[in-house]
């Protein structure tokens, strides 16, 4: 047995945590930290000097030789660079340590390399990383040592979010506004804030690393372009909470407490559905942190891995036919003194406000659907989404059993008396009183569910950052909190104008309801015959972002402005091209370099035993018959390779991205599965010996 584990002990010991500050720091220091990042405000330059020491003086105790801002651009990723603590030498020739406010607040990288959609052009490269006092810096220990890592937002020299921190950080600014005016309307005069929590289900995939390094399209895409199914996939059920691998455990334990170490409460992990593929979750906490936790798992996963001779796959399918990855965003509104909104409450002026919030969601998610899509929009996902395996692109809301009949009576009534349960709701007019709903009442094929005090939103691709999804969510539910304040907060009568708020809201928006099969084709032409959305890829869903609609939330609320919304726009269409690119090329370099050699070598082999048996006068048929099955192939293979180039080069030479973008998938896209076809045909009847990269079989199940 090795070393016994302290959870108690590791938890957060990487993390400058508010009780590490609070021995650390003078009382007033302290206390001021604690109220900017409660209240708002900011700090004193002096205050941040008094930090930044101790933050250095933690850091360097832990070994830390570094410190680095540490930001999401929109690349989807973290970026870091790092600067040594040390200062310019004295004459003497000892060393200083340094690390002061001005450092610790603000930092300039050279932006011009990170995606900026048009905002700012490389001669104006100036951007700046500013800290983020909301979310605990931690130290990262990784081949380049121990580094402080200073979580940042990242915007223009003309303070232009080019981050996806920024923006959430405005969104949660912008639904506390709003959810508490809702509480207050309620009768809560203590509760200070109103806190987003959110919980990131992460799936990934593990796969040996000798045969990773295998395949270029795993290197360069993150995802197998080629590959015929392996004889046995998911059909028997058996991973799926399956006993975890030996190797498998031992990666689970040391990506927990290296998790754990960062702060990050790593909770739950077990096997998924597909071969090979598991799954991580964290318990719930702020959204800010949860979505910089979410970007540390990630890069913790990749981490780990490789010191257990594996690569994780993060990519939200990374092999056909068995199901792809996802992240399922789990979102709740809370109090800062404890009420969860999404719950349902024990009286009925607590239910009634839950009545309310749920229906300001349906509100929302329903003029919303296109934008929410648009969030989990990440080039892998198209190829998950609306695959009978994740939910589909078009956005609905399941309720669960309980909650739909109390809806339906609601709008049918006006009044909801009963509830499925048996119970009596207290009063006759709106309420309902202690809905219990039922923990196995559940519905994975929706893409937005209710799940007894939460929404959980599971479109979002495995890769992505939470960002987004959050943003999106925070903004569209705070836009329809407000729009249900202004009218509750000048009515005569309050009691009448929920019930008739609640009650609009439901009749108009039911069309967003649906509990039934997601992944039916009946449910793609209903959702069409009810006007839902169906953008069914991520190109489709791009220009979601600067409709009328769109950008009067956004301006509204001040989340986006025009500019930066178009910006956006700009670097998804951008980023989707380039993806596709990095693809069809990888595609042609496999089957140029690898695959048609390979065949090439296989047909010699063949030819050779077909003339070697027949000089000695016997006659070769199979050999004959396999030939030309292989030849045929090659001529198919080499056809399709020509075609792929062609449309490669042509959507290369398009200049206008939005263009370019809808060629690449239009074009681009189909004949890559074009040519991966009789590739993959090919595979399962040549000699396995020639075929030159590792299969789905020894991939998925020699783990
Ligand atoms: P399920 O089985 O419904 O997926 P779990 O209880 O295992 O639910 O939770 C899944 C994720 O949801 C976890 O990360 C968990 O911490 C998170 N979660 C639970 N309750 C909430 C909540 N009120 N708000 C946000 N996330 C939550
Ligand atoms: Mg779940």
């Amino acid at each position: 047995m090795g070393e016994t584990l302290s959870i108690e002990k590791i938890f957060g010991s990487k993390v400058f945590t508010p009780e590490k500050m609070k021995e650390r720091l003078p009382k007033e220091v302290y206390d001021e930290i604690i109220r900017v990042n409660n209240e708002g405000g900011e700090l004193s330059v002096e205050s941040a000097d008094v930090i930044a020491n101790a933050m250095k003086d933690w850091a360097i105790e832990n070994g830390a030789t570094h410190y680095t801002h540490w930001f999401q651009p929109l690349t989807g990723i973290t970026a870091e660079k790092h600067d040594s603590f040390l200062a310019h030498p004295n004459p003497d020739g000892t060393t200083i340590l340094k690390f002061s406010a001005k450092e610790l607040i603000k930092g300039e990288p050279d932006a011009s390399s990170f995606p900026s959609g048009g905002l700012r052009s490389t001669f104006e490269a100036r951007g700046y990383t500013v800290w983020d006092t909301t979310s605990p810096a931690f130290i990262k220990e990784s081949g380049a040592g121990a580094i402080l890592c200073i979580p940042t937002a990242f915007c223009s020299y003309t303070g232009e979010a080019l981050d996806k921190k920024t923006p959430l950080l405005r969104s949660l600014e912008a639904i506390n506004a709003q959810a508490l005016r809702i509480v207050r309307l309620f009768g809560n005069t203590e509760a200070k804030k109103v806190q987003v929590s959110v919980g990131a289900e992460q799936e990934y995939f593990l796969i040996d690393r000798d045969q990773y390094l295998q395949r270029e399209d795993l290197i360069f895409t993150g995802r197998t372009l080629f590959g015929a199914p392996a004889p046995k996939g998911q059909e028997m059920d058996d991973h799926y909470f399956g006993v975890i691998r030996e190797r498998v455990g031992e990666f689970m334990k040391e990506l927990n407490v290296e998790l754990w170490k960062l702060g990050v409460t790593a909770k739950t992990q077990h096997n998924e559905v597909a071969p090979a593929q598991h799954e991580l979750a964290p318990i719930y906490e702020e959204a800010n942190t949860a979505t910089d936790h979410n970007q540390i798992v990630m890069e913790t996963m990749k981490r780990v891995a490789l010191k257990h001779n594996m690569t994780c796959l993060l990519h939200e399918k990374p092999f056909a036919g068995v199901n792809g990855s996802g992240k399922h965003n789990n979102w709740s509104l809370v109090t800062d003194n404890g009420v969860n909104l999404l719950d349902p409450g024990d009286t009925p002026n607590e239910n009634i406000q839950f009545l309310l919030v749920i229906a300001c969601i349906i509100k929302a998610v329903d003029e919303h659907a296109d934008l929410l899509r648009q969030s989990a929009s990440v080039v892998g996902n198209d190829l998950r989404l609306g695959a009978q395996e994740a939910p589909p692109a078009i956005m609905s809301i399941f309720l669960g059993e309980q909650l739909d009949d109390v809806v339906r009576q609601l709008i049918e009534t006006g009044v909801a008396s009963h509830s499925i349960e048996g119970g009596t709701l207290q009063t006759g007019v709106s309420t309902l009183i202690d809905i219990e709903i039922d923990g196995t009442d559940r519905n994975r094929t929706s893409p937005f569910a209710f799940t007894g005090n939460k929404f959980e939103f599971r479109s979002v691709g495995s890769s992505d950052s939470i960002g987004s999804p959050n943003t999106i969510l925070n903004a569209i539910v705070a836009e329809s909190f407000c729009d249900a304040a202004d009218r509750l907060e000048k009515a005569p009568n309050f009691d009448d104008e929920v019930h008739d708020i609640i009650k609009e809201y439901l009749e108009k928006h039911k069309r967003i309801l649906f509990s039934g099969d997601g992944y039916s084709d009946e449910w793609i032409r209903e959702a069409e015959r009810r006007g839902l959305p169906n953008l069914k890829t991520m190109v489709d869903a791009v220009d979601t972002l600067t409709t009328d609609k769109a950008v009067h939330l956004f301006e509204k609320f001040g989340i986006f402005t025009r500019s930066e919304l178009e910006s956006r726009e700009e670097i998804l269409y951008d980023s989707y091209s380039k993806t596709i690119n990095i693809e069809a090329l990888t595609m042609i370099d496999m089957v140029s370099r690898k695959y048609i050699p390979a065949i090439i070598k296989y047909s010699k082999q063949l030819a050779d035993t077909i003339n070697s048996i027949e000089s000695a006068g016997a006659d070769a048929p199979v050999q004959i018959a396999l030939l030309k099955d292989v030849q045929d192939g090659l001529g198919r293979i080499n056809i399709m390779l020509e075609n792929l180039r062609n449309v490669e080069k042509r959507a290369s030479m398009i200049k206008n991205p939005k263009q370019r973008a809808f060629y690449y998938k239009d074009h681009v896209v189909t004949a890559m599965s074009e040519l991966r076809r009789p590739v993959d045909e090919l595979e399962v009847i040549c000699d396995s010996d020639i075929w030159p990269v590792p299969t789905y079989g020894e991939m998925l199940f020699e783990v």
